[in-house]
Order: C-alpha cells, then structure tokens, then sequence
C-alpha cells in the first residue's frame, strides 16, 4: 500500500486503523473500546483489552520459533557472546519470574533496573512486564545521585543490579554507587537482587539486603510462572527522559497499544519480519533499548542483538562483523556513535560481508549532512534518519521501507509516523505555519498508541508541560521544525535553543550548521549569551578534525565567523568562538547547551548529573578564561 493513504486512513479512522493493527497480537481479552478521547490528553487505546507484554514477546512465539535465536548478547568487554533462543528465553525469564515473587514482588510494585547492557537485564525487563510489575530502568553510566532520584520518584520494592559493568577493559563497580544511592534516597527499597558477573573483587553481599541472583535462578530454574494479564491502559514501565533540558521526567508507559504500536513499526518503519535479524547498538537504559532491543524485536518474533563495549574495540569493524555474522538486515544506532566510527578509516566497515543488511537507522539527535554522507558512502546502504521522543516510544518522524519507501531528503527524517497528526504551529499566532515556514512541532491528540501515558505520579507536570503551550491541547514537542511542499520535516532544534539577537530569533541549530560547513570543524555547538545591547549574542564551541591544519586554531575564529555570515547574514555573526577538544554532552550524545550557556555567561552550570564526561566541562572553563578565538 502506498505510505500516503496507510497515513491517511490512520487520521480520518483511528479507530478503524488501529482496531486492524491490534490484530498484529494476542489478547487474553479483546479491547472493548479501540478508543477513548472523551479526554483528548488522557486518552487510552484497547479500552478493556487485556494482554501481556511478556506473552507477546515470548510465549506466543514457543510455537513456531521455539529454536530460533530470540536474543544475542555480545560483549567485546567480557568476550563473551550468549545466544539465547526463544525456548531459552522462556525458561530464564520464567526463572528470574519466580525470583520476583519470591522476593515480594507483586502486580503494580515498581522495579529499578540498573543494570549494564547484558542479558540479564532483557531478563529482568520481561520478567517483571510478566507478573505485572512496572519496572524503571535507569542507565548503568548514570551516577548514584541519577539513581537515587528515580529511586524516589518511582519508590520501588525492590533493585536489580549487577555487580559492575565495564568500559573499554576498565571494570566499573556499580554496588558502590547503588550504596551511596540507598544512602541518599528518601525511599530506598530494603531489597537488592544482585547479578554477579564476578567482575568487581570486592563486592561483598550485604547481609539482609542482598539477594545473589544465581542462587535464586538455580532454585527457579525449572518454574512455571503464569502470566499476569493486564488491561491494556495499566502502566507497563517507567522510564526517565535523557535530562537535556532541565530535571529528567518519568515517562509511563501502557501495556496494549505499546505492543501494538512496536508491531506495526517493526515490520512497516524497520522491515524486520519473524525470523529475521535486528541490531539495536543503543543500551536498555534508553527508549531505543526499550522499544527496538527488547519489546520490539521480540514482539515481531525476530531476533534482537545487545551489545556491551565500544563501537571500536577492538577496533572500527566490531559492528560490521557482527551484522555479517549473525545476518543483520536492519540497523539501528546514533548519530554520535557514527561520528566516533568516522574518526577511523572507512575499510573497517566494508571489510565485512554485509550483503544482508539492508538499513542504518539514526535517531536521538539531528543527523547533519556530513555524517549521513560519510555513513551511506562508507556502507553503500540506506540510511534512515528517524525523529522520536521517549515520550513517544517508536517513530514520529520517519520513511517506512517496510510499507512504501519514499525518498531520503537530507537533512530530514522524513514523514510523519502512522497515527501522529502533525501540525507545525507558528509560536507568535498559534496558528498552522506555512509550508517552509518554522513553528513548533506539535501532535494533534489523540496521541497514537504506544506514546506516554502521563508522567509518573504528576499528571499535571503532563499537562502543563506538554499541553499548556496553546490555545488547543496539542502535545508540544518543544522541537522546531518546518515542512515543505512534500510533507517532510525538518527539525531546527529545540524550542528552548534559541537566540534572540536584536529581535532576530535564530535557532542554535541554524548556526550550528552554518559553522560545520567549514572544512575543519568535526563539531559545533551553539549558545546565546546575554548582552546588553542586543540582548542576545550567539557564542560559537567547535571541536577540530584531527587532520585540521596546523594553526587553525588561531585562524577558525574569523573564518567561522565568515562562514556564518555569508549563509545567515550579519545578524548571526557569533560573538566568540572557542575551540574546545570535547564538547559537554549528556550520557546519551545530546549537546547540554543549557551548561555550555552558562559557563559562558559565568553562572553556574546547573545539574550536571547527567553529564557524560566532566573534563569536557573543565575544558570550557578553562577556555572561557583563555583568549578568544575571535
Ligand atoms: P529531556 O526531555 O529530559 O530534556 P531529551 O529531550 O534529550 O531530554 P530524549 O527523549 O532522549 O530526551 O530525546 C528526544 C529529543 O532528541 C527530541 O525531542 C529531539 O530534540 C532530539 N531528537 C531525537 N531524534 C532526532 C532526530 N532524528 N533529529 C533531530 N533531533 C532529534
Ligand atoms: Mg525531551
């Protein structure tokens, strides 16, 4: 079918539309109602639908693919590779079921999940959607302050963690940073199940605390444990948004038109039908690791690959080994790990076979044009650039290869998802912008499913910070954007990155651009700084490509200046530039201009926990004292 009209129907018949995709899994209990909007914002999909994430992803497929690989899970640290089939799957997750409720847990108990990107924290995942327990899982790179927060805010029974993780052969011990975080939490969970993978020597179990999870498998090992069918608005998970903008909010997931919306996206947005091969880099602790490492893949009946370790250890051809050995058609990643692989030369990914990949999918952060240049040519493959928000959970913006593939454009990801009403809203007016024109980006409710349900425990920060932006209750992405004449989007940058010189607004994203068409530049970021003639000025932080010529350093400023004047004009002129040898980012790769910002206008930098690196941040500073590039 033709993308245009499969998106039409799915606007003028949510009803009708969804009520097909539904079919795409089992239901203990058919949906009643396909939707209720009696309340635009709080709508629910498969009113008293009652189904199981657990059973979607696992026991339905024992069937038919009992012997198929369900789950890979590399790791370049430990050197090992675990393939777990689906029957395997099953027993383990039944095991580490059991485990649960033998640890208290029960229907609607949240679990904290803080774990690396190893297999047994699919396990874990699957086996509390199970018995209907609502599990959080929070990135293992985070430190214990990150933790203690979720920890409070979704006050959990019980902690599942690991005894260490590692990164680039350096063991990381996590249970002193779970320690720390009990410690600070207001509402510790009195229990810790614990994998121990016998990295960290000198984790000793906490009498009374900690429960060893090997024992508690071994005692499992053979249990059967029904699953809990829920109605299809419970909550099925928890998960926090990356912390870019200011204080991370708990995403709340349902149960039914999650897997209905990640069964349509897997086959229609990914093209990965059962049985076939799909190869997520992100980590668990993410929405992509939520949606397209476990509950996707799996729904779908194909077989999801997990990776633990760098993308160029033991070197830049790691990914592309895997992709031929274990048959990957389609492939998801980010922008920024791209960017770390382009630092290495082209042959380490066409060394590899990779006649069966199809796709490189990029999302989580604007993918510029240099990079997806440099990608494409690299592999000679497509690559899919593709918008979306934890919020949201699977696509927003994106081509669907699966259905009808339309041209890349550049610089876009693409058409608007199945179920999304998009709208571009003019901020000024609050009317629909014109075609090219730039507003914010905003979903006409009824949200499709699989899209957050409310924010955990706080429907009113929902409200009043996704739908209080207009007249309307339109869900704001608080991204901007502009459409042209074929419908696709283009996103500018978030609504809080911009800069308003002189009464000019420009986006941070503009000029960033501006700045990266110069030869030299590997990496831009872009801020406003008060002044007080203009109110705001532009202040450039650009990183240097290694082959950068020498005393460029001196030269950039003016040069970079230059570049943003002749393609903005003189009103976007930066004030300084700064050259930097890392940029401060957020443990998932997003720039934190909000810290950049405020280094630059000598304030405090704010919360910093989110912050994957703090020698970046003393390099600013350190800069900011020094001479001015320009
Ligand atoms: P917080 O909301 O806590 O500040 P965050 O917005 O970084 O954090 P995520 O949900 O992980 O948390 O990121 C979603 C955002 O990432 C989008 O709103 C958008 O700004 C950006 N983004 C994601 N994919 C793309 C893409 N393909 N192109 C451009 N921007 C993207
Ligand atoms: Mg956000």
């Amino acid at each position: 079918m033709r993308y245009e009209q499969f998106h039409q129907r799915s606007i003028d018949d949510p009803e009708g539309f969804w009520a097909e995709q539904a079919q795409a899994i089992d239901w203990h209990v058919p949906p009643r109602t396909i939707l209720d909007d009696s309340d635009p914002v709080f709508r629910k999909w498969f009113v008293g639908g009652q189904t199981n994430l657990c059973h979607n992803a696992v026991d339905r497929h024992l069937a038919e693919r009992a012997d198929q690989l369900a789950l890979v899970a590399i790791s370049t640290e430990t050197g090992i590779t675990r393939e777990i089939s689906y029957r395997e799957l099953h027993r383990e997750v039944n095991a580490f079921a059991a485990t649960l409720l033998e640890l208290g847990v029960t229907r609607g108990d949240r679990v904290v999940i803080y774990m690396p990107n190893i297999a047994e924290a699919v396990f874990a995942m699957l086996a509390c959607a199970r018995i209907g327990a609502i599990h959080s899982v929070v990135f293992g790179g985070f430190a214990s302050h990150n933790l203690a927060m979720r920890i409070d805010d979704a006050r959990p029974a019980l902690l599942i963690a690991a005894d260490a993780g590692m990164r680039g052969g350096k063991v990381i011990p996590y249970m002193p940073l779970v320690a720390q975080a009990l410690a600070e939490a207001e509402h510790p969970p009195a229990k810790v199940l614990v994998v121990n993978r016998g990295l960290d020597p000198a984790y000793v179990p906490v009498e009374g605390r900690d429960h060893d999870h090997a024992a508690l498998r071994a005692a499992h090992l053979d249990a059967d444990v029904s699953v809990t069918w829920l109605e299809s608005n419970e909550p099925s998970y928890i998960l926090y948004t990356s912390g870019t903008t200011g204080r991370p909010k708990g995403v709340q997931r349902d149960v039914g038109g999650y897997a209905v919306a990640l069964a349509l996206s897997m086959w229609a947005i990914y093209d990965v039908r059962p049985g076939q091969v799909m190869f997520s880099t992100s980590d668990v602790g993410w929405a992509v690791g939520h949606s397209y490492n476990v509950y996707g893949p799996l729904i779908a009946g194909a077989t999801s690959i997990l990776y633990e370790g760098l993308p160029t250890s033991p070197d830049a051809g790691i990914w592309w080994r895997i992709c031929e050995r274990y048959g990957v058609r389609t492939m998801f990643s980010s922008p920024t790990a791209v960017r770390v692989l382009k630092k290495h030369d082209a042959h380490w990914l066409q060394d590899a076979d990779l006649s069966q990949l199809q796709y490189l999918f990029l999302a989580g952060e604007p993918l510029d044009e240099p990079t997806a240049q440099w990608i494409g040519d690299a592999l000679s493959k497509t690559v899919i650039d593709n918008y979306w928000q934890t919020e949201t959970g699977w696509p927003v913006l994106c081509l669907m290869p699966g259905l009808d593939m339309k041209p890349v454009k550049p610089g876009s990801p693409g058409l608007p998802a199945p179920g999304y009403r998009l709208r571009v809203i003019d901020e000024a007016t609050g009317e629909d912008a014109a075609v090219g024109e730039k507003g914010v980006l905003v979903i006409q409710p009824p949200l499709p499913p699989g899209c957050m349900s409310t924010i955990w425990g706080n429907d009113e920060r929902f409200v009043a910070g996704y739908f209080s932006h207009f007249r309307e209750p339109l869900y704001s992405s608080l991204d901007w954007a502009i459409r042209d004449a074929d419908g696709y989007a283009f996103i500018l940058g978030r609504t809080d990155d911009v800069i308003n010189v002189a009464g000019h607004r420009l986006g941070t994203r503009e000029i960033e651009e501006a700045v990266a068409t110069h030869g030299d530049v590997a990496e831009a970021a872009v801020v406003g700084i008060h002044d007080e003639l203009k109110g705001q000025v532009p202040v450039v932080f650009v990183t240097l490509k290694p082959a950068a010529a020498a005393g460029s350093v001196e030269t950039v400023g003016a040069a970079l200046q230059q570049c943003v004047c002749d393609q903005l004009g003189a009103v976007a002129r930066p004030a300084q530039v700064h050259v930097v040898g890392l940029l401060p980012k957020t443990r998932s790769g997003k720039l934190l201009r909000r810290s950049l910002q405020a280094l630059a206008e000598r304030r405090d930098p704010g919360d910093l926990s989110t912050l994957e690196d703090p020698a970046a941040l003393e390099e600013v500073r350190r800069v900011l004292a020094g001479p001015v590039a320009a």
